[in-house]
């Protein structure tokens, strides 16, 4: 079986909900540093765009399908991925390991105060998690040292970097050699938002139906714009010859 799968150039990893909480499993336990990124259609037009970013994904440890396009653009291609690993499942997963693996998480990005929120919500869900630090995302260039050095301070050894894509994803790339302890760095996105109460996933009839986006459309009618490129990615995935 392939390792990765090729979705309109993007590179994923053909892995399933199991063996990629098995794999941040691994990466905690080795002696470097590991990025996981969880692209959906969106992000991975994004990178057809950005060869910066293309880039950075190419060269992660672990690049989920985080909506179900990618799963069914693989399918459409014959050389399917086993089921859709949403990120925000797959942090869910780890935490549930949390105190027996020894996890310590640190959640940067978001609005101020959902950080936090995040954290006691977690808390409550996995008592004895160490959540060892939190930051909001909204900051300046000349903030930036002061935010490593309390990642590093905080002794997290994985990070959860919620600034939206591709500013998360850069972030990573930019700072991982500043950061010795850290071993797994994910981009999450709006994971904090959903983890501190701020907003809802979609019922899992939704999710199992692979109707989550729709769910998202019809709660946040704005995000029609950005979802627009749902069928411009189909079209391309038809008619790409990779
Ligand atoms: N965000 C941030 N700093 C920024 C821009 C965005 O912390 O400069 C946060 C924002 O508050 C939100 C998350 O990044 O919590 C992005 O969420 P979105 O739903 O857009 O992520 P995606 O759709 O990329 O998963």
């Amino acid at each position: 079986m392939k390792k990765t799968v090729d979705v309109l150039g993007v590179s994923i990893s053909n892995v399933t909900m199991a063996e990629a909480t098995q794999k941040v499993r691994e990466f905690v336990k080795s002696d470097s540093f590991h990025s996981i990124y969880t692209p959906n259609p969106e992000i991975v037009m994004l990178a057809k765009q950005d060869p910066e970013f293309h880039q950075i994904l190419e060269e992660a440890d672990l690049v989920v399908p985080d909506g179900i396009g990618v799963v069914i653009a693989s399918k459409i291609k014959k050389n399917p991925l086993p089921e859709r690993v949403a990120g925000y499942d797959l942090v869910q997963n780890t935490m549930k390991d949390a105190v027996k693996e020894g996890y310590k998480y640190y959640f940067f990005g978001s609005k101020p105060g959902t950080s936090e929120a995040a954290a006691e919500k977690m808390r409550e869900t996995y008592p004895g998690i160490q959540i060892v630090g939190t930051r909001n995302g909204y900051f300046k260039p000349e903030d930036e040292a002061e935010i490593i050095a309390d990642i590093n301070n905080s002794g997290a050894n994985i990070l959860l970097v919620a600034l939206g894509a591709p500013k998360q994803e850069k972030w990573i790339e930019a700072n991982k050699h500043l950061m010795p302890n850290v071993r797994v760095a994910v981009g999450v996105g709006g994971s904090l938002d959903v983890m501190s109460g701020n907003v809802k996933r979609a019922p899992e009839t939704f999710q199992k139906l692979g109707l989550e986006w729709f769910y998202r459309l019809l709660k946040e009618p704005t995000r029609f714009k950005r979802m627009l490129v749902l069928p411009k990615f189909l079209v391309k995935v038809i008619f790409y010859k990779g």
